[in-house]
């Protein structure tokens, strides 16, 4: 299958990707490895730590302090569960 990644079309095995029905309802925990180079496509992910959260209604991504159940989204307002057991 293909994804459409910043309007480019990546291949990817279908066994990789993880279909939803319905939009996440939480704060989806991305971690990174710290080997790799990073490279902020945005300004505003300049700052982001090795984890940090993406929001589940705008897709805004800020750093989320461990151990928190929940947090809001500085450019949604809304304020969301995190999803800690399921890590990207
Ligand atoms: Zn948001």
């Amino acid at each position: 299958m293909f994804l459409d990644v910043n309007l480019k079309n990546i291949a990817m095995d279908r066994s990789l990707v993880d279909l939803r029905d319905e939009a996440p309802s939480m704060w989806s925990v991305v971690q990174r490895e710290s080997e790799k180079p990073v490279t902020a496509r945005r300004e505003s992910w300049v700052d982001l730590n090795l984890t940090y959260g993406v929001c589940p209604q705008c897709r805004h991504r800020t750093n989320l302090t461990e151990g928190t159940a929940s947090a809001p989204c500085s450019n949604c307002g809304g304020t969301f569960p995190i999803d800690w057991v399921h890590p990207c």
